[in-house]
């Protein structure tokens, strides 16, 4: 607090300096910059802090209009309008500026000019006015100008000064060799402006103030316009430079003047500083949200992929190359036909296609050929994405994920499933379809004839004297007995439609779709004489080989009854051969029905 009542001291010594010249040659109060400057201090304070800083810059103001010979009341009455003036900025700033004071902030600005540079001042200067001796001397309007001026000008200039410097990066991190040499460019500037009485130079300070506020930040505005109005305010009141130039007008007049063009540069500087500043942090926030959503692409195992509406990519993140082994840069520009298989092309632009209409795809299961050659199975999950200003659509935002695993696990699953469901369909011994098989088909084909009013003809087959086969044999033997007569029969057997099952024990059953009485017949016979010929050496049987006896059912149009009738005609049709000497072919009597149709086929 001491120091901050020094430097409002030597400030108000300083301004006191310039300001005395001023009266002495018949001008006014250039500025007046230790109301600035505290009001940049209470901002940063907190506001139980506020009495006592008021108290020193109350005491500092008085010792200074002391100074000048006011009377003590007189003096005081005046540092209690500066303090009114600080007080009242202050208050109607804290709210927007005080939680993180940073000008460059539109609001915040907005906030010091009006009520730091236009209101505070304006009620001060309207309380000064109430002191009679300022009556007295002067003009009470005109009183009031020169004070309001002077005021504002030194909370423009000040207060954003003092609020740049206490930040731990002012001069926006430039060189100490920069702002050197800035500062020193715009100060020898301005005496050079100022110090010649030829030409209105004036604007030619306006660039050097830009190029200080563009690369120093708040702090070389504020630093510049200071530099331009002490230096300038000095120099005008000696008669020099641009403003004195005029021929008319009263030394005010000039101050004023000046004034004025302190006050529009720094309007125009404040300006550039908030749109630099909102710039950059638009910048920042760009920046930010690009890096979060980068890192999410490239963190993530999938491959995510942005196409044009024709899926030519545009991006595709670095998973890609563990992946498929592609770089992204050799994707990059290339579209969907360089590595889905050519299989699969048609079901990824279907999928495109329905996005683009607005359909929800299912994910899409593909082949994507990896750099080696090998193709991967994928899995593309693909959304429409739109433009954020035109909302159209413009191109696609395709998740993919390699499965090549997770499709290998299932091909083996459904592979093990298929065997699971083709072993419950085979019989272990013969390896022909088993009795399951030979139920499912049955029912199915029954039904299919009914439907159709199609023939359906079954084949019972028995081995002939089996039981002392065995007996004989022995049961391995007899088993591979069986498996013989499965091969051979199977042979015999030829139609896809047809089907040669195990029934049970060394029975056998063909089911013959779309087969006559007569057809049935053929095949029973081809069968039996198949079996024959195996010349399997069998002493139990009259024959001295292994023989079958088979009966015929073909199913009667208009026999409405279950499909086990049918297998039950081939039984007995099979125990009427077995009855009638065995090693031959009966066919049921019941399937007469059927015999003058003709077969489909
Ligand atoms: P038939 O001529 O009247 O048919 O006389 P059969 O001895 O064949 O009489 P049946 O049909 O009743 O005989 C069935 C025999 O078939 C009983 C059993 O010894 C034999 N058998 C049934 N299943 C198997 C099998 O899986 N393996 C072996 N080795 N023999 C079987
Ligand atoms: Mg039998
Ligand atoms: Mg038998």
């Amino acid at each position: 607090m001491a120091l901050i009542g020094l430097a409002l001291a030597c400030l108000g010594a300083a301004a006191l300096l310039l300001n005395m010249h001023s009266w002495n040659e018949g001008g006014v109060t250039i500025m007046w910059p230790s109301n600035g400057l505290l009001i940049g201090v209470l901002l940063c304070v907190p506001r139980r802090q506020w009495p006592a800083y008021l108290a020193v810059g109350f005491a500092v103001d008085l010792g200074i209009n002391l100074a000048l010979s006011f009377a003590f009341w007189v003096s005081a009455y005046l540092a209690c309008c500066n303090m009114v003036e600080v007080g009242i900025a202050a208050f109607l700033m804290y709210r927007t500026v005080s939680p993180r004071p940073d000008l460059t902030q539109r609001k915040q600005l907005i906030s010091l000019l009006l009520y730091g540079v236009v209101v505070a001042p304006a009620i001060a200067s309207l309380l000064a006015q109430l002191n009679t001796t300022s009556a007295h001397s002067q003009h009470l309007f005109t009183s009031f100008k020169h004070w309001f001026a002077a005021d504002a000008l030194g909370v423009a200039v000040m207060t954003p000064l003092y609020l740049s410097f206490v930040e731990r990066e002012r001069f926006a991190g430039r060189s100490r060799l920069e702002v050197a040499g800035l500062l020193t460019i715009v100060s020898v500037a301005t005496v050079g402006v100022f110090w010649q009485t030829q030409l209105p130079l004036l604007f030619l300070l306006l660039p050097l103030l830009l190029i200080a506020g563009v690369r120093l930040r708040l702090a070389g505005s504020a630093l510049g316009l200071l530099i331009v109005s002490i230096v300038g305010g000095f120099l005008t009141i000696q008669g020099r430079g641009p403003v004195a130039l005029m021929h008319f007008g009263t030394p005010t007049t000039h101050d004023l003047l000046l004034q004025f063009f302190v006050a529009i540069s720094m309007l125009m500087l404040y300006i550039v500083e908030v749109v630099i500043a909102e710039r950059e942090r638009l910048q920042t926030d760009l920046t930010a949200s690009e890096t979060l959503f980068r890192l999410l692409a490239e963190a993530s195992n999938d491959v995510i992929v942005l196409t044009n509406l024709s899926g030519k990519r545009r991006y595709i993140s670095p998973a890609v190359i563990t992946v498929l082994g592609w770089h992204p840069d050799e994707l990059t520009g290339h579209t969907y036909h360089q590595i889905v298989h050519p299989e699969d092309v048609t079901a990824v632009e279907a999928m495109m296609e329905s996005c683009r209409e607005g359909i929800t795809a299912e994910p899409l299961i593909y082949r994507c050929r990896k750099k080696d050659g090998s193709y991967a199975w994928m899995e593309a999950s693909m959304r429409l994405y739109h433009d954020d200003t035109s909302n159209e659509p413009i191109g696609f935002v395709n998740v993919v994920r390699d499965v090549s695993n997770r499709k290998a696990a299932e091909d083996e699953l459904t592979h093990a499933f298929r065997l699971v469901e083709n072993l419950a369909m085979v019989d272990g011994l013969t390896c022909i379809a088993n009795r399951r098989r030979f139920d499912e088909t049955m029912d199915r084909e029954w039904r299919r004839a009914m439907r159709d009013g199609s023939l359906l003809s079954l084949l019972m087959i028995d081995v002939d004297h089996f039981k002392p086969y065995n007996d004989i044999y022995g049961h391995v033997l007899g088993d591979a007995c069986l498996r013989r007569i499965a091969e051979a029969a199977q042979e015999v057997i030829h139609r896809s439609s047809d089907l040669f099952a195990r029934y049970g024990g060394e029975e056998f059953v063909v089911v013959l779709p779309n087969t006559d009485r007569n057809g049935a017949q053929l095949v029973a016979e081809q069968i039996r004489r198949a079996v024959e010929m195996c010349s399997l050496p069998h002493s139990g049987n009259p024959h001295g080989v292994v023989t079958v006896s088979i009966g015929c059912a073909t199913l009667a149009l208009g026999h409405d009854s279950a499909a086990t009738a049918l297998v039950e005609a081939a039984d007995q049709a099979m125990y009427l051969a077995k009855s009638a000497g065995r090693n031959r072919v009966e066919v049921a009597a019941s399937s007469a029905v059927a015999d003058d149709l003709p077969a489909k086929s």
